[in-house]
């Protein structure tokens, strides 16, 4: 799109250029020609003046000779050779003087009596002069003027005749008697002209060439020569009987310069003057001007191209800035949206801390009722446990005091005293049992104290062992090192109760029934291992294990609830509780709890 519009610019300027340079070219042209024409009138001007002026003086020599007494004397007594002899040598020494060519003097037939060259080989004397056009004008009584070749020396001359009278002043209106002809060379004129370029030529009234600085265009015509004119020529030998062609007929060499020109009349013989101005020069000035206006053209485009340039700069850093300024503006719309999406953010973090502690809290009373719950659950499953375990001491105690009675009245005090003791130490075995359950039954704070595991297993293992008992499972109690931790008692017996009686429920149906519990120091925590010999844990079962309300066992026996709370009890303390199947069989459940601190 970009490169098609520069392409359209770049022919448009090539064509603007063109037609300047065309307008130039013509207008120039005619400028120079018209210029040219000028100069070469100017210098026609002086041209012409020049020849006038010598025209002018020779013209007036013919009648001052006329004075010479000796011309009366010769042109009425043509006899006197002293006369003609004198008057031969008084040319002679007026035509050296006056620089002309000849000065010779005709009777009325155009016969020479007297010439300045009278001692030389083509002497003019005895000469018949009569054809010439300026005799015959002459001996009419008027100026003859005429150019010519000579027809005795064949160079070209101006001839001027004038007639002489019988009488000096001439005032009787008689007939001349004789002719004084001076014939005065022009070729000097050619010389001047020779140091112009442009082509000078001087025509007579026909338009024949006979004066020029181009050699080759004399003695022929400008234009065709009519038939009536050529046989004028020919009678007047004017040109020596010249063949007489156009110089259009001259080999185009030779023609060179010849067109366009400016004329000048000159002369009362209808003389013509020519200048031919050079064309060439007017093609070179137009040439030139045309030059100019090309480079101004050029100029002009690459001020434009400058031009264009700048501007396209100055946009570009106007619309970088403002590209700038956009951006600028978007990453504070984008910091300013931002900021606002991370407030909310913010404020919805904020919301579900709340929530969540809300939560939390939420938790801690259901899961301390669910303690609660699950201590209650257990009551009723314990209580069968308890009777049993207080009957057979009860019974115990009966039997003794039944027996201390029939002692005492046998007045067998010492067996009496021993029955008495039995008694004593199984009703502190039955009160060992109450505390146990006042404890479980009460409802426990978030109490921290020191818990020693020995004792809690210990503890637990005593709660349990009329079941374990009842069932024939076997529990064997390890400890290998002694470990205490901070947390709360209760709930510790608790997570241990529910690991020995699920422990218990797995050993039931099975032929090897045995628990083992293992109390050890593993990397800097305490850890209770109770494993049994049980099935162990189903693929099925292990990933719901810890899930609150999963239970394998029919409602009677379980709620599903021991491993759920057991785990969050553990883990309220900073413990954690895990389940596996032992290699050698049976499942092996493991808490950890952080040691505690000393001091
Ligand atoms: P409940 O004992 O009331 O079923 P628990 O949460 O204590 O609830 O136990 C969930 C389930 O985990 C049990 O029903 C039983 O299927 C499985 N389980 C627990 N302890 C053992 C164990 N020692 N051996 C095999 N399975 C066990």
């Amino acid at each position: 799109m970009r490169a098609r519009r520069n392409l359209l610019l770049f022919l448009a300027f090539i064509a603007a250029t063109l037609a300047v340079c065309g307008v130039t070219y013509q207008l120039s042209l005619r400028k120079a020609t018209a210029d040219q024409k000028s100069l070469g009138s100017a210098q026609l001007q002086i041209v012409a003046m020049d020849l006038e002026s010598i025209l002018q003086k020779f013209e007036t020599l013919p009648f001052a000779l006329g004075f010479q007494s000796d011309v009366r004397q010769v042109l009425l007594h043509p006899e006197d050779a002293a006369a003609i002899d004198r008057l031969n040598r008084a040319f002679k020494i007026i035509q050296r003087q006056s620089h002309a060519v000849h000065i010779f003097m005709l009777n009325t037939a155009g016969m020479t009596l007297a010439s300045s060259n009278w001692d030389e080989e083509f002497s003019f004397v005895g000469r018949d002069f009569g054809f010439r056009p300026y005799f015959r004008e002459a001996v009419q009584g008027r100026a003859g003027r005429f150019y010519g070749i000579g027809n005795i020396s064949s160079e070209p001359g101006y001839f001027i005749a004038q007639p002489i009278y019988r009488s000096q002043d001439q005032v009787s209106g008689d007939a001349p008697i004789g002719v004084m002809v001076v014939k005065v060379d022009l070729a000097e004129f050619e010389h001047t002209w020779s140091s112009s370029d442009d082509p000078i030529a001087l025509t007579d009234a026909s338009g024949v060439v006979f004066l020029s600085n181009r050699p080759e265009w004399k003695y022929h015509s400008l234009k065709p020569l009519s038939a009536p004119m050529q046989r004028e020529l020919e009678g007047t030998h004017q040109y020596a009987d010249l063949p007489i062609a156009p110089v259009t007929t001259l080999p185009k060499a030779l023609q060179r310069g010849f067109g366009e020109h400016v004329a000048r009349p000159v002369s009362k013989l209808g003389w013509e003057l020519m200048l031919y101005p050079s064309r060439a020069r007017m093609v070179r000035s137009a040439t030139l001007a045309t030059l100019a206006g090309a480079l101004f053209m050029v100029a002009l485009a690459i001020s434009l191209l400058a031009w264009y340039q700048h501007r396209r700069r100055v946009q570009e850093r106007l619309e970088s800035r403002d590209a700038l300024r956009r951006a600028a503006e978007e990453l504070d719309l984008r910091i300013a949206q931002r900021t606002r999406e991370l407030t909310a953010a913010n404020q919805a973090i904020a919301a579900k801390y709340d929530k969540l502690q809300q939560t939390e809290t939420l938790l801690r009373t259901t899961q301390n009722e669910l303690v609660q719950a699950g201590k209650l659950a257990m009551l009723g499953q314990m209580a069968a446990g308890v009777t049993h375990e207080l009957n057979q001491p009860l019974a115990a105690i009966r039997a003794f005091a039944d027996n201390s009675v029939k002692f005492l009245a046998r007045g067998q005090t010492a067996q009496a005293v021993e029955n008495l003791e039995h008694i004593s130490s199984a009703s502190a075995n039955m009160g060992k049992i109450i505390a146990q359950l006042k404890g479980f039954a009460r409802k426990s704070g978030d109490l921290v104290a020191t818990v020693d595991l020995r004792q809690t297993i210990e503890a637990a293992a005593l709660l349990l062992g009329s079941e374990f008992q009842h069932h024939g499972v076997d529990i064997a109690i390890d400890i290998r090192q002694p470990a205490s931790i901070t947390g709360d008692v209760v709930r510790t017996e608790q997570v241990l109760i529910n690991l020995l009686r699920n422990a218990l429920d797995a050993v039931e149906d099975t032929p090897r029934k045995q628990v083992h519990v293992v109390l050890d120091i593993e990397d800097g925590q305490a850890v209770v291992r109770i494993r049994d010999s049980g099935a162990g844990i189903s693929d099925e079962v292990a990933p719901h294990l810890f899930e609150p309300f999963f239970t394998t066992k029919s409602s009677s026996k379980g709620l599903g609830l021991g491993l759920a709370i057991s785990s969050s009890i553990v883990q309220a303390m900073n413990g954690q509780l895990t389940a596996h199947n032992h290699e050698q069989g049976g499942a092996e459940f493991i808490v950890r709890l952080p040691l505690q601190k000393n001091g």
